[in-house]
């Protein structure tokens, strides 16, 4: 009987001991720190709970995140901006232009969350000195461009604030989780004054996704990004997209204006696995895409990139398997990209 109760003690023991070495979340894949767990990626990435996180970065990271908004949806939601370093170079980072897509929300405050416990901590991550990157650079994320439409995407329409007008709209996929447009049924990545009257247009009035708008920039949450890189002048962008891990990283009509575009794809390219697309030829078919109005604006470099792995047609990818869909690839994407900005005197 003593015995078995010595026996009963070790295993408590050793199971506690075995729990706090476990970080909170679980399924977070944070190999290297094992300290970041104030972002669970790993669940259906609401704007809530996306406002709660970054409140919560903020106060576990003073001085190195902090939050504010550069805009309103058109339903009022904030356009939350966090930024991250302290250093004179600026880099954007921008989440969720198309509602489906929001795990690229789930993927941008993940980073932020990985990012700056390593910045704190001091330890490498992906072979990168963060906290010395993070000295040099400080990165503007926006993680949901379209709150209102990732909104729509997991409530329903009955949660948009006038859904008989949403219902009303033209659906080209089945289903409103598989919206990818803003509340107005435009297409965001379809509203960038670069090329937009070439651009080609599937649809011509509001519909779930496609849908250009009757003029470039008229939606609120495009001004917004646009007078956030008028005001910040970034030396480089990328903007999350899915589906198909691929990075679309230049245009013909900016290649040539922007030799460094190359060598910071091909570096994204070996960090994540991800294929390099080929340079987008046709105006009709690149146009009005924000990395293009960025490149042809501020000739700078600018991508687009694709996570996760092509799949599920239109809806979005099963949450809980965010650490294989995204964060085992693509966790060392911002660290390839910093490296870059500071390397190649992309940094002011
Ligand atoms: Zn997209």
């Amino acid at each position: 009987m003593k015995k078995a109760s010595w026996f009963i003690a070790t295993v408590l023991i050793l199971v506690l001991a075995l729990a706090a070495c476990v970080p909170r979340g679980g399924s977070e894949t944070v190999p290297e720190t094992g300290k970041a767990d104030a972002v669970d990626p790993g669940r259906t990435y609401s704007y809530d709970q996306m406002i709660e996180d970054a409140h919560e970065l903020a106060r576990l990271y003073p001085g190195l995140i902090d939050v504010s908004s550069v805009g309103r949806s058109v339903e009022g939601r904030d356009l939350t901006l966090l930024r991250l370093g302290k250093g004179p170079g600026k880099v954007l980072l921008l989440g969720a232009h198309h509602a489906r897509e929001y795990i690229s929300s789930a993927f941008l405050m993940e980073t932020a969350d990985e990012y700056a416990a390593a910045c704190v901590s001091g330890a490498k991550l992906y072979g990168y000195d963060i906290r010395r990157l993070l000295d040099d650079v400080t990165v503007y994320i926006v993680p949901m461009v379209n709150p209102d439409g990732v909104n729509l995407v997991q409530y329903g329409p009955d949660a948009a604030k006038d859904p008989a007008k949403v219902r009303s709209m033209r659906m080209l996929q089945q289903g409103f989780e598989a919206w990818k447009a803003n509340i107005n049924g435009v297409d965001l990545n379809r509203q960038y004054p670069c090329h937009w009257a070439e651009k080609q247009s599937a649809t011509g009035v509001p519909s779930s996704e496609m849908y250009k708008g009757n003029a470039p920039a008229t939606e609120p949450e495009v001004k917004a990004v646009i007078a956030l890189c008028e005001a910040q002048r970034f030396t480089l962008a990328a903007s999350f997209h899915t589906k198909g891990e691929v990075i679309y990283w230049a245009d013909s009509g900016t290649n040539n204006a922007i030799p460094a575009g190359s060598g910071i794809a091909q570096a994204l390219s070996e960090a994540t696995g991800y294929r390099l697309m080929p340079v987008s030829e046709d105006p009709a078919v690149y146009g009005a895409g924000f990395e293009n109005w960025f490149r042809q604006e501020f000739t700078q470099p600018a991508f687009c990139i694709e996570l996760t792995p092509a799949g599920n047609g239109a809806k979005p990818h099963d949450d809980a398997d965010f650490a294989r869909l995204v964060w085992d690839k693509a966790g060392a994407l911002l660290a390839a990209l910093l490296h870059q900005a500071d390397t190649a005197g992309h940094v002011a």
